[in-house]
């Protein structure tokens, strides 16, 4: 079949990749000439685990193509894909004018009959805010041409979204009609093989259900990091804690760990954007405000530890910290709390030594000026003289450290792990001073 995609982001980049792996005939376009200046080079400009060989074979079977030209876009697929960012606005909300602007363009061009598909994450109505644009344009034109807009949320998530992809948990379908319905189960025909994963639904639920999936997972990490600052005032262990309660089925051990607050592109601004949506319907969203109160808080938890520590002197100390991006397995900074704890320890005084396996370009662009701010070609590098050591992320490689070297590399011997990822008597037997999240009677 042949597709086009308006956004090379995460989720463009990747959809389109792997519907062109499956055989699809895929245009990726985007309007960041730099960007599709690099992937036409063979240039992956996102990091997730698998992409780069998907796009190199796909490209070079001629399925997956890439173009700034909107007009090409358009007559390339009879499906089109949007994937365009949904960042937030000053008040919370959506911000919609890329996704919008994408269904103008496809009106604008289009010669027969579109299925206009909204894959980016957007408020329940937006459907009928697309159909609304794509229209216009008809009309503008003065011509009459058919089209549908289905709502087909995605669900990969960054560090696994080829895996994702390839294997979804399941494929929501938005629509009220039956040709769009069934063009969608032949793009999708190949990943439901083995048994279908497809659940159909209507434009507006099919909204909803994507941010309703992202709030109960923020839900379920808030929750689980207020447990943790009671554990830690109570004298408690809150893992141990989480293994009590994840053994039940019912509540289960996926998204307990407690840590120093969750970041990423979509969990901060989909909270959010749910709780504006709430709002404009004179509903008291309590749960969701408070989902993203307390881990607005849990970003500063760390700086506190620090700081605490240090009795509130950090001004000249230096601070090791490992783990940059949001979480494991991908270059992206967005919200990451590495950056709130970063921030707050320059306030204070102190020098940063960072390291991240991916991250580093992206920290490189975001924060080059900063005079703070050394970053090491190694964890090991970034210990040199510091003061202490701080495990903002979860990285495989951070696991088992030589803390024997950790030791004597530091000025002060103390971690904090902002991640709960070592044992306590691992880090404590070597002379090392352990603080984590929510660890309570071993601090
Ligand atoms: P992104 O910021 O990585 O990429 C968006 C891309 O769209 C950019 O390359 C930008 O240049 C391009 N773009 C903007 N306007 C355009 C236009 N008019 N025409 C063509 N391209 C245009 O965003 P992302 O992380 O891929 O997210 C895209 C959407 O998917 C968002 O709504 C997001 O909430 C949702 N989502 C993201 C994830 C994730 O893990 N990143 C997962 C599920 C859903």
């Amino acid at each position: 079949m042949k597709i086009s995609i308006f956004g090379t982001g995460y989720v463009g980049l990747v959809t389109g990749a792997c519907l062109a792996d499956v055989g699809h005939h895929v245009l990726c376009m985007d309007v960041d000439q730099e960007k599709v200046d690099k992937l036409r080079d063979g240039i992956v400009p996102i990091y997730e685990p698998g992409l780069e060989t998907i796009i190199q074979h796909t490209t070079e079977a001629g399925r997956l193509t890439f173009s700034t030209d909107t007009e090409e876009a358009v007559n390339h697929g009879e499906i089109q894909f949007i994937a365009v960012g949904t960042p937030p606005d000053e008040d919370g909300s959506a911000d919609l004018q890329y996704v919008v602007s994408v269904a103008r363009t496809i009106g604008r061009h289009m010669s027969d009959y579109k299925v206009v598909i909204d894959k980016s994450t957007v408020p329940v109505g937006t459907g009928d805010k697309v159909k609304a644009a794509v229209q216009s344009e008809l009309d503008h034109r003065g011509v009459e041409l058919p089209f549908d807009v289905v709502s087909n949320p995605e669900f990969l998530k960054e560090g696994a979204a080829v895996a994702d992809f390839m294997k979804p948990d399941r494929i929501i379908i938005g629509t009220d009609s039956e040709r769009p319905r069934a063009l969608l189960r032949e793009v999708y025909y190949p990943f439901n093989r083995s048994h279908d994963r497809t659940i159909f639904m209507d434009i507006r639920s099919a909204e909803l259900t994507k941010y309703a999936a992202n709030a109960m997972l923020a839900t379920k990490i808030s929750f689980m990091n207020e447990v943790s600052n009671l554990a830690e005032r109570l004298g408690a262990d809150v893992e141990d804690v989480r293994r009590g309660i994840g053994s039940d089925p019912r509540i289960g051990y996926h998204f307990i760990y407690p840590g120093c607050g969750y970041g990423g592109s979509c969990f901060p601004k989909d909270v959010k954007a749910l709780a504006r949506t709430a709002r404009d319907c004179d509903y008291p969203a309590h749960l969701l405000n408070a989902v993203e109160q307390v881990n607005e808080a849990q970003k500063h938890v760390l700086f506190d530890k620090v700081s605490h520590y240090f009795r509130g002197e950090l001004s000249g100390r230096t601070i090791a910290l490992w783990g940059l991006s949001f979480k494991p397995n991908t270059d992206d900074m967005r919200e990451a709390p590495s950056r709130t704890l970063m921030e707050q320890l320059w306030q204070a005084g102190a020098r940063v030594q960072a390291f991240d396996p991916e991250a580093m370009e992206e920290t490189q662009r975001l924060y080059g000026d900063e005079a703070g701010l050394q970053l090491c070609g190694t964890k090991e590098q970034a210990l040199k003289g510091a003061d202490a050591l701080v495990v903002c992320t979860e990285w495989k490689e951070f696991r088992s450290p030589d803390f024997a070297q950790v030791a004597a590399a530091l000025a002060s011997p103390v971690v904090f792990d902002g991640r709960n990822i070592y044992a306590p008597e691992m880090v404590t037997r070597h002379g090392l001073t352990y603080y984590a999240i929510g660890r309570g009677c071993n601090q």
